[in-house]
């Protein structure tokens, strides 16, 4: 599952994992949204796009895993596609906003959450007070957003840095190839012939 702030690019760095060709077990996970198509988008590849009542009605028959109202339109995860890909033994890759996340979580304990940032979010405070370019209202103003995102942060697994969208690629690829040698993820492996 991947997450993190508006703006920091998990669309792009999902694209790129998505494109590269190892991941043939890894499926992408289409959501629905109610928010118009962008020109170029397909409905059915980039998400489902459904009206306000469709949408409503998807939540009301248990439809969703998740779903979150994101400047003033709907966006959510079909449930039915994410349990196939599962049961198939794939993994699933969820690129949704944080509210969405903490649904998932909530759910689906067993999930892998990454999170990820923007490259200055780390040195932030530094550099800002370094600068000493910036008003005092502006300053208050960044540190509170920095502050958000870090609280938000600690309800991850990982940290992502997105500083350059192969090198977020190759972080995220490590993660999940540690996370599928888990001794709890394999330990049946190992033991169901008792
Ligand atoms: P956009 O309109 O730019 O495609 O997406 C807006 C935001 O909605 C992004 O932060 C994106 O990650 C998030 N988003 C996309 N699909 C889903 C989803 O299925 N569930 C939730 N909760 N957020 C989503």
């Amino acid at each position: 599952m991947l997450s993190g702030p508006s703006g920091v690019g998990k669309g792009t760095v999902r694209q790129a994992m998505m494109k590269d060709h190892h991941h043939q077990d890894l499926q992408y996970s289409v959501s629905m949204t109610t928010r118009p198509k962008r020109p170029g988008e397909v409905d059915g590849v980039d998400y489902y796009f459904r009206t306000k009542e469709e949408f409503e009605h998807e939540i009301k028959n248990g439809g969703m895993l998740e779903y979150a109202q994101y400047v003033d339109h709907y966006y959510g995860t079909p449930l039915k596609y994410v349990n196939q890909t599962l049961d198939a033994g794939k993994d699933v890759l969820l690129e949704i906003e944080v509210n969405g996340a903490m649904q998932v979580r909530s759910k689906c304990p067993d999930g892998v959450f990454i999170f990820l940032t923007p490259p200055d979010l780390q040195e932030l405070r530094q550099r800002i007070i370094n600068r000493g370019t910036d008003d005092m209202a502006t300053i208050d103003k960044r540190m509170q957003k920095a502050a958000e995102e870090i609280k938000m942060m600690t309800n991850y697994d990982y940290a992502v840095v997105n500083d350059k969208v192969e090198l977020a690629v190759d972080r995220i690829e490590k993660i999940i190839a540690s996370e599928h040698l888990r001794v709890s993820r394999v330990i049946d492996q190992y033991t169901s012939f008792n």
